[in-house]
């Protein structure tokens, strides 16, 4: 029940994540500059004279390096997300959520904004204290200054993504160009400038179901509550090795005490980790009193079933891509039948020659010019209007022509079958004598 003057809802408490050192801060950063290099680096990647990786919406075209995917070829898509989901579950199982707090972008991309804050506006303490503190010309010169590097980070992010979906070197000013960088900038700032820890608790679904993708074998960041317990400032007497410094929940990027057991929110980042080492190195006890471990306390096993079947869905769906990509066709080749304004599917013209007209499209899906020639196949006698052989192909296109089929007088009444046929690519399709 609401009770009168309270709310639902609980007001976001502010998190002020303290800089910590350490051998996995310096892991974090060395996988976070390599992300970033390929995020923003990609755009600018050319193959065979064209972007590598581009998203051509108006073009209805993907471009792959050497692969050029149109809307029928979306099942490759489908197989490359599936791969990708089996692959983080295998991952969350053998090391619990060491995708969030290492490799998801909403992780890189929030440290890199709060590493632009403690420039400015300094580490924890200073930063609360200046929240706390009236304004001031200090205060806003600081507030500005890590709003203009945002909005510059912002603005740098919002033309690499862009340039995910409109050629990176050619970007000009254009409505449809200038709406997607304003929007991704906006989005950034949003996102890893105010929104940040909350997108993990509230909005991605990962977080949801990590659970059934974790067991007791699993990687995950506990605090070792039989070392730490009871709990005790550093000159107390009878207390465990935790020293109640609060050093771990002041890095925690999530505002949570790792020592209150593992939570949903906790993205298994080890900053309390480094946190709490140091301070262990301090007071000259063992470090790992916050680790990585698993819910059994024992190493992790990666020899278990659930990885076992994980292992053997990645190879059955990587060898079934591999497969369809080897052996895809140069060319896509379709035909669908032309009905007349009158409904009719066939015409016969005053002279007794009976047509049939089709619309085909012809889609060149490689990286490189082909020149092809149309043909019909399987009805003797038949000539074939409305295309000029040969047909050069540009590297992606789509080709829409409306053919025709004739027959000469003196057929007999039904159905006959034949196909087009474009090099080793055939499409079967029917002509119909009235
Ligand atoms: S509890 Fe530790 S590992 Fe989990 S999110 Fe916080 S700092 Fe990272
Ligand atoms: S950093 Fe270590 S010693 Fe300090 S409160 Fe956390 S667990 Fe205890």
């Amino acid at each position: 029940m609401n009770l009168p003057g309270s709310s639902f809802t609980a007001a976001r408490r502010k998190i002020y994540p303290r800089a910590v050192h350490g051998r996995y801060r310096n892991l974090r950063n060395g996988i976070s500059l390599a992300l970033q290099a390929i995020l923003f680096g990609v755009p600018w990647l050319q193959w065979g004279g064209r972007q590598a990786i581009l998203a051509d919406l108006p073009g209805r075209k993907l471009y792959l390096f050497g692969l050029v995917l149109h809307p029928q070829d979306t099942y490759f898509l489908h197989l490359l997300l599936i791969l990708a989901a089996v692959t983080l579950f295998c991952v969350s199982a053998l090391a619990g959520r060491m995708w969030c707090g290492y490799a998801c972008p909403q992780t890189i991309l929030s440290q890199a904004f709060i590493m632009v804050e403690r420039w400015w506006e300094g580490d924890r303490a200073a930063r609360i204290r200046l929240d706390k503190a009236g304004w001031t010309i200090a205060k806003l010169t600081r507030k500005l200054g890590k709003w203009v590097c945002w909005s510059a980070m912002g603005g740098y992010l919002g033309v690499t993504a862009a340039g995910y979906f409109f050629p990176i070197r050619q970007l000009t000013v254009t409505p449809s160009i200038v709406l997607t960088v304003i929007f991704f900038a906006v989005w950034s700032l949003f996102e890893f400038g105010y929104f940040r820890e909350q997108f993990c608790s509230y909005v991605c679904p990962y977080a949801r179901f990590q659970g059934a993708m974790l067991d007791d074998e699993s990687l995950v960041v506990a605090y070792d509550q039989s070392r730490g317990e009871p709990r005790g400032k550093l000159k107390s007497s009878g207390r465990g090795s935790c020293i109640d410094c609060t050093a771990c929940v002041q890095a925690c990027p999530m505002g949570i005490d790792i020592r209150t057991g593992l939570q949903l929110e906790c993205i298994a980042c080890a900053a309390c980790v480094d946190a709490c080492d140091e301070v262990m190195d301090r007071v000259g006890q063992e470090r790992g009193l916050i680790r990585y471990t698993t819910y059994t306390g024992q190493d992790p096993n990666p020899f278990r079933p659930r990885v076992a079947i994980y292992l053997g869905l990645i190879t059955v769906l990587g060898s079934l891509l591999v497969y369809l990509l080897v052996n895809r066709s140069p060319l896509a080749l379709d035909a669908v039948r032309v009905v007349s304004p009158g409904g009719q599917l066939a015409v016969t013209t005053p002279d007794g020659h009976i047509s049939n007209v089709f619309k085909v499209h012809l889609i060149n899906r490689l990286a490189s010019p082909q020149t092809v020639n149309l043909q019909a196949e399987g009805l003797p006698g038949a000539d074939l209007l409305g295309v000029t052989n040969p047909i050069q192909l540009e590297p992606g296109q789509v080709m829409e022509a409306q053919v025709m089929m004739l027959l000469p007088p003196g057929q007999h009444h039904g159905i006959r079958p034949f196909s087009f046929r474009v090099g080793n690519t055939r499409k079967e399709a029917t002509f119909v004598v009235p």
